[in-house]
């Protein structure tokens, strides 16, 4: 017996224990284990984001028509940098537009109505943003998505001459079909065509688009009227 042992108190007789020889390893199979881990979270990342940007990996969208439309819209070409100018904050339009809708919402004010800008210019790239991720979210198909909403490319917001607009004093109704029976709508209905401004996708258009009672485009000038030209002709004849 060891006696110098026993004389020593129970709770201080225990030796510290030396620290375990495979604690270096353990860790370096775990450091390794978690990037692994995190590759691989990486990798679905940016697959899922390749899923969600790239049209050819979702459904693809089918060729256009003969009439040159796509899912129901006409093509247009994106606005030139220096035509646009901006009219609210983060809101572009083509310069013509732009005087057009400032002395229209001069107007309405005059009258007790706000409109709200929600929506001017729109690049192909934002065109494209606003298309296929919701597409994807909502699981539709290109031709369902494309009933509200055009595809990068075919948006009139492309030409700088289109805004979406909203009653100020009721932004619930902000993009909804509810919007056509807000005091800006009626306002609009009696007074846009003075200021050139025309609605785009009525009810029950002929385009198959559908009602847009927000989305108004600018016709006041040749250039306007020629970029139009075929979407006008298009719903007044068929
Ligand atoms: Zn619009």
């Amino acid at each position: 017996m060891n006696t110098q042992l026993d004389e020593i108190p129970v709770a201080r007789r225990l030796t510290p224990s030396a620290p375990p020889q495979w604690g270096g390893p353990l860790v370096l199979v775990t450091l390794l284990a978690s990037i692994s881990v995190m590759g691989v979270a990486v990798f679905l990342r940016l697959n899922q984001d390749m899923y969600s940007f790239s049209p050819s990996l979702v459904a693809p969208l089918p060729q256009p028509g003969a009439d040159g439309r796509l899912l129901g819209h006409f093509s247009y070409p994106i606005a030139q940098e220096g035509d646009l100018v901006e009219v609210a904050p983060g809101h572009r339009l083509h310069g013509d537009a732009a005087a057009g809708f400032l002395a229209m919402q001069k107007a309405a004010a005059a009258d007790g109505v706000r409109l709200q800008l929600l929506s001017a210019f729109r690049d192909q790239e934002t065109q494209h943003n606003l298309f296929f991720p919701v597409m994807v979210e909502r699981g539709q198909q290109p031709e369902e998505r494309a009933q509200v909403s055009a595809p990068p490319g075919y948006s009139e917001h492309h030409t700088g001459y289109a805004l979406d607009l909203g009653d100020a004093y009721h932004p619930e109704l902000d993009l909804e079909p509810d919007f056509e029976k807000s005091d800006a709508f009626a306002w609009l209905q009696q007074h846009a065509h003075r200021y050139h401004f025309r609605l785009s996708f009525p009810a029950h258009n002929h385009q198959g688009v559908a009602y847009e009672p927000w989305h108004w485009r600018w016709e006041g000038s040749i250039q306007a009227l020629e970029l139009f030209e075929q979407a006008r002709r298009f719903n007044a004849t068929t």
